[in-house]
């Protein structure tokens, strides 16, 4: 059993889709997530507009991430992940102050599995004591003391240096073949164990 920390933004909630939505209603643009590719949001509006799309203004915060679409599969592997391993939900919730109480929602609504008690909202997550961080962002991955995953995002695809899952199916596989790996150790210290004691 492993301990596998989850992020929520970008990794179980499509928050990135639901911003450029949201902004292209207020302001009228066109703005699609490959404008995004290798940047973010805020780097791509008119300068007049950053401080509305970084502070939510026009989504108004709480129906923001009360109201996210989940990931595709997040509900169905993270259940399964959770049957066999530890997970904890951890939420760099800091960022945006007024968004605990939608996320704490929006987790109890579409991860009723998870306990309350594993749902982290921090600022730097090299606090946390897990052995896997699922994370859009590398910048938690830098002081982690376990091992990142990158979730692949628009913004990330020029980062390298830490396995990337590109969607959910993707890291089922991932720990699938941890497990196989670890049981076949497993397997093959006790062949090792008996044939030594055979001898
Ligand atoms: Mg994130």
């Amino acid at each position: 059993m492993a301990i596998i920390a989850v992020d929520m933004d970008e990794v179980i909630a499509d928050a990135l889709g639901r911003h450029i939505e949201h902004y292209n209603a207020h302001f009228g643009k066109s703005v699609t997530r490959e404008d995004t590719l290798g940047t973010h949001l805020r780097h791509v509006v008119p300068v007049e507009h950053v401080e509305q799309v970084e502070q939510f203004i026009f989504a108004k915060e709480f129906e923001f991430f009360a109201d996210l679409p989940v990931m595709e599969d997040a509900q169905q592997v993270l259940l399964n992940l959770h049957r066999e391993h530890e997970i904890f939900i951890a939420s760099a919730a800091m960022e945006v102050p007024n968004s605990f109480t939608a996320k704490f929602q929006w987790m109890a609504e579409h991860f009723p599995f998870i306990s309350p008690m594993n749902i982290v909202f921090c600022g730097d997550k090299s606090i946390l004591n897990a052995d896997y961080l699922i994370d859009d962002n590398a910048r938690h991955f830098k002081r982690f003391r376990g091992q990142g995953i990158l979730f692949d995002a628009p913004h990330n695809v020029k980062v390298t240096g830490y396995p990337r899952v590109k969607n959910w199916k993707e890291v089922e596989r991932f720990f699938a073949s941890r497990v196989g790996k670890s049981a076949e150790n497993t397997a093959g210290k006790s062949a090792g164990t008996a044939a030594s004691r055979a001898r």
